[in-house]
């Protein structure tokens, strides 16, 4: 499942290809994903122009020149190809539509963006702007990781006399937006805490350390995504996934690169954290 860097990425990648410009046609191959989407998707999306490309938690919005905004969300499998116009020093041809292309937007200048979603949990909605707060799947959202309402001293707050584990609390999406299991455990590794220490156990200098430590773990992973947007070009124009190194995600047994311990894996909750048992607590 794609997390905040992979979306990020994808929001970048995308950016140069719809920011400013019109979608001239759209075409919707089936009437739903997770949810339907929203009624006469295609003809209030053909002729708009993109005023600009956003992203909130894992969303992608399109703001629209009309006063919508197109809400996209990846959902498990959900991929976007870009087709007929250079990614990077890449062109790529229009190819046929596949089956599990589910909507199709040709921009002005020749670009193709097509959304692909194999298991269809991703989302596609149409909001007005100037109320997009205020959407369903927006509304209860933290602040974002990498905004300024996101730091120590707020984390702090949000941690204090909570008795569950702190990678619960850390994971909330009203405690903050877009935070996955991958991040997650490399957050919790990079500070040294245990994803099994209770929240109300951790310092006000431990959350300072956390909070820091989410934000560059996100920065390296939306530089690497960068990067691969540049370095690693895929041979269908697809945006957004890249090889990227975790210290201890999906790494149990492993050497950590810090102390040399083996790592461990630990259910929690149903999701599996990975970490370092001699230099976490
Ligand atoms: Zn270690």
């Amino acid at each position: 499942m794609p997390e905040l860097p992979e979306v990020e990425t994808v929001r970048r990648g995308l950016e140069p290809v719809l920011a400013g410009r019109r979608i001239v046609r759209a075409e919707v191959r089936r009437p739903d994903l997770r949810w339907p989407f929203p009624p006469r998707l295609a003809e209030r999306l053909a002729g708009r122009r993109v005023a600009a490309l956003g992203r909130r938690s894992k969303y992608l919005l399109a703001e629209l020149d009309g006063g919508e905004t197109l809400i996209l969300h990846l959902g498990m499998s959900g991929r976007l190809l870009v087709s007929g116009a250079a990614v990077g020093s890449f062109h790529h041809a229009h190819p046929t539509p596949e089956k599990h292309d589910h909507v199709v937007l040709d921009i002005e200048g020749g670009a193709r963006v097509t959304f692909n979603d194999a298991r269809r949990f991703g989302v596609i909605d149409l909001w007005p702007t100037a109320d997009i707060e205020a959407h369903r799947l927006l509304a209860g959202l933290g602040p974002e990781p990498l905004g300024n309402g996101f730091d120590g001293g707020y984390l702090a707050r949000r941690l204090a006399g909570r008795r569950t584990p702190v990678k619960a609390v850390l994971g909330d999406q009203r405690v903050v937006a877009g935070l996955g299991n991958i991040y997650l455990s490399e957050a919790l590794w990079r500070a040294g805490i245990s994803p099994l220490r209770l929240a109300r156990d951790v310092t006000a200098a431990e959350a300072e350390t956390l909070a820091a430590a989410v934000r560059a773990v996100l920065i390296d992973a939306i530089a690497a995504g960068g990067s691969s947007l540049r370095d690693y070009r895929r041979a269908d124009g697809e945006l957004g996934y890249f090889q990227h190194s975790f210290a201890v995600y999906d790494r149990a047994g492993e050497a950590c690169p810090r102390c040399g311990a083996a790592i461990l894996r630990t259910v929690q909750a149903g999701r599996s954290s990975f970490w370092c048992p001699a230099c976490q607590s």
